[in-house]
This record gives structure tokens, sequence and C-alpha cells, in this order.
């Protein structure tokens, strides 16, 4: 077998994201833990800001989308992965929602989208799967392109910083809270975070990911253009002694 720690690529997202896996994921993800434990954050955020119409980028299973549709947003539902948007439009469908989908990867997406957007969501430690720095801009490029002139970008991340610098293992936490399943680092250095899923049938699936530090995903969104970049840790406002295990970025283009 290949050395799994060489795998480094943005590509890897398409044979991470493989069919059992992606069948498995809400189980991971427990939408209703999650719903508890992310309380309404989003939507006051994107209401606060003003925005209507929304562009979830990486819908995974439509956790968010379909959210967002509840609350009333207009949302449009893009991911690169065709396993998933299939997913999230059944998961949707059951709610009696029918999703708009986009099948686009992030560092073309105004190839397959023309619209103008309020807010573009990246969450649920997506834009990790990027392995490169100069695919991270050209997705924010891309973020930012689809924007209205005042629109506003909001992006999370693990909180790599905690992981990186004190090898922190990180809680059962907001995203993983379904009952059972396991998520843990098997390998941390500063250009690969490998996370191993358990599940309680015995299956075991991994992501080899890129630890985003705080301040790089800060100064590129800045670099890209957006002229105020707010972080938030957990869903709170305010962060201090306690580590978060999540970083919530929302950046603003004026
Ligand atoms: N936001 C969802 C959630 O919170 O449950 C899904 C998160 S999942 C960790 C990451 C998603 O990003 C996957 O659905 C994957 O297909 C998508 N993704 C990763 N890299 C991408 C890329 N380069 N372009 C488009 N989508 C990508």
């Amino acid at each position: 077998m290949a050395d799994p720690l060489a795998a480094r690529d943005t590509e890897n997202y398409q044979q991470e994201y493989v069919q059992e896996f992606v069948d498995k994921w809400d189980e991971l993800i427990d939408w209703d833990g999650r719903a508890m434990a992310e309380g309404s954050f989003f939507i006051e955020k994107l209401r606060e800001l003003g925005a209507k119409k929304i562009l979830d980028v990486a819908t995974g299973t439509g956790f968010h989308s379909v959210q967002l549709l509840e609350a009333g947003f207009e949302v449009t539902s893009a991911d690169g992965n065709p396993v998933m948007l299939a997913k999230a439009f059944e998961n949707a469908r059951r709610r009696g929602h029918i999703l708009r989908t986009v099948h686009a990867d992030w560092r073309w997406l105004n190839r397959s989208v023309h619209d103008l957007y309020d807010a573009v969501i990246c969450l649920g430690n997506s834009f990790t799967h990027l392995h490169d720095d100069n695919d991270r801009r050209k997705a924010l490029a891309e973020f930012y392109a689809t924007l209205r002139h005042d629109g506003v970008l909001i992006l999370d991340q693990r909180n790599y910083d905690a992981l990186l610098d004190h090898q922190i293992q990180p809680t059962h936490n907001y995203y993983y809270c379904g009952e059972n399943v396991r998520a843990e680092p098997e390998h941390v250095d500063e250009g690969l975070a490998r996370f191993c899923y358990s599940f309680p049938d015995g299956s075991t699936f991994h992501l080899n990911m890129f630890p985003l530090r705080k301040h790089y995903v800060n100064q590129l969104m800045r670099e890209v253009g957006f002229q105020r970049v707010e972080t938030y840790g957990d869903f709170k406002e305010t962060y201090r002694d306690t580590e978060p295990d999540f970083l919530i970025n929302v950046a603003e283009k004026a």
C-alpha cells in the first residue's frame, strides 16, 4: 500500500468521500446533536449581516443548506463531490425541500455559478481539503468573485493551532457528535493532519487534511481582498482561556 502520509493533494477529497463513507456521514455528524450544539449562530450572523441569498459551497450531506432553507434564506448548494450532492438532495427531499444544487470544484466555481450572492458559506472544516497554497488562494478568489460588492464569506476550520502547538486531542466536538463515532488524529505535522473516523460496526475511514493556522487563513482572506475578517471560537462571540475546537471566520468584502 502506498504511504498514506504522502497523500497531500487537493484532489484527494474525491477519493476520500466514497459512497460508504458518505452514507455514514450523517451518523457521524448527527443532525439533531449538531443543531443543538451550533444553536442559531450562523442564522443570526447571516441575518445580522442582512444576507438573504446564500451559496453553500461545501454542501456535503446538506446540513446547513437545509437549516438555512428552513430559516427562510434563499440557498444554492454547491459541492465538488457528486456523491455528496446526491446525498444532500436526498436528505433535503426527505425533509420536504428541493435543493438547488451545483456540481462545482471551488477552484473553478465561477464556471458553473453565474449569480451573485449576499453570502458564501464554507463550513464543517471543508477548506482544510485544499492541500496547496495556490489552490486556497484560487478558491478564495472564486468565493470573493461570486459575492455581491458588500457580501460576506463565512468559513470555518478546526482549531489546528491547538493541535499543532500542544498536540491537543480534539474533544468529541460539535461536528462529530454522532454517538459512538470516534474522530481521532493519527498523524499531525505542519503540512498534514490525518484523521481516522471509526464507526460502531468496526469500519474506519481516513481524511488527509491540511492543518490551517488561524493567522494564515486570516492573512489569505485579506490578501484576496476581504476588508474585515473576524474570527469566532466554537460559535461564540468570545473565546479566551479554553481552546475552542473550531474557529469560524467571517470575512466582509466591503
Ligand atoms: N459542510 C458540510 C458539513 O458541515 O457537514 C460538509 C463538510 S465535508 C467535511 C467537506 C465537503 O467539501 C465535502 O462535501 C467535499 O466534497 C467538499 N469539497 C472538498 N474539497 C472541495 C473542492 N476543492 N471543491 C468543491 N468541494 C470540495
